[in-house]
């Protein structure tokens, strides 16, 4: 059966709606329901950072030798250890833009995935990075919400979906000093429970400088925890 031209053109935008049609990182044409708006060449194309970093904030180097950075060494964080999969550039980080700010919830199944395959074991509970309410205004969603949901359904470890709130707004934290992140962040962040003896297992998008992390951590220790991990997609900071 022949369809109308018009019947073309309604499906055509419908497609078009499902899969805007570009893919943001070589502008070729998204071929992938899955990874839209990315087409598979470019979501294929990320990988795993193998080079070396520092085992405890994930900071990448440049240098072999070292295993932990000087600022860990100077001011070691309350988290053990930072998971990330890769380096915020490159397909990953168009597909993490795309899932943050141009709504793409649907991508936090693949995204989720990279995590997934991260995630050390041994964990009791998986806490997202909340956002203020402010936050959740604005986005409509939390990203690191959906992320830790899916880890937690994929491993059956417990998803504390308001294990930390954020109680207050704050500035964004680029261009700020280390000092001044630590006091923009200063009592942003709440424990809302318990976490007596618990292994924590603190789920973000990015993680830039690691105040945001540090500042979270910080709560869940205070709270009991035994131990905070951070599992990132990706970390900001060339090697
Ligand atoms: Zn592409
Ligand atoms: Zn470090």
């Amino acid at each position: 059966m022949r369809r109308p031209p018009e019947a073309f053109g309604l499906i055509a935008r419908l497609l078009n709606q499902i899969f805007p049609s570009r893919c943001p990182s070589c502008e070729g044409a998204t071929d992938s329901i899955r990874y839209a708006p990315l087409c598979r060449g470019c979501w294929g194309s990320i990988s795993r950072y193998a080079g070396p970093s520092c085992t405890v904030c994930g900071v990448p180097f440049t240098s072999t030798d070292a295993r932990i950075c000087s600022a860990c060494i100077l001011h070691p964080p309350p988290f053990s250890k930072t998971l990330s999969y890769g380096l915020y550039e490159s397909s990953l980080a168009d597909a993490i833009h795309a899932f943050k700010f141009k709504g793409i919830r649907r991508l936090h199944r693949p995204l989720g995935d990279l995590l997934l395959s991260l995630y050390p074991g041994g964990a009791d509970a998986l806490v997202p990075v909340p956002l203020s309410i402010e936050g959740l205004r604005q986005r409509g969603f939390n990203q690191s919400l959906l992320l830790a949901h899916h880890v937690s359904k994929k491993t059956g470890v417990a998803l504390e979906m308001d294990g930390l709130v954020k109680v207050r707004d704050t500035h964004p934290q680029i261009g700020l000093s280390a000092k001044e992140r630590a006091a923009n962040l200063r009592g942003a962040f709440r424990a809302a429970r318990d976490f007596r003896g618990e292994r924590v297992v603190l789920v973000d998008d990015v993680m830039t400088t690691g105040a945001t992390a540090a500042a979270c951590a910080r709560q869940l220790l205070k709270a009991g925890a035994a131990d905070v991990v951070v599992l990132t997609l990706a970390r900001a900071g060339s090697p």
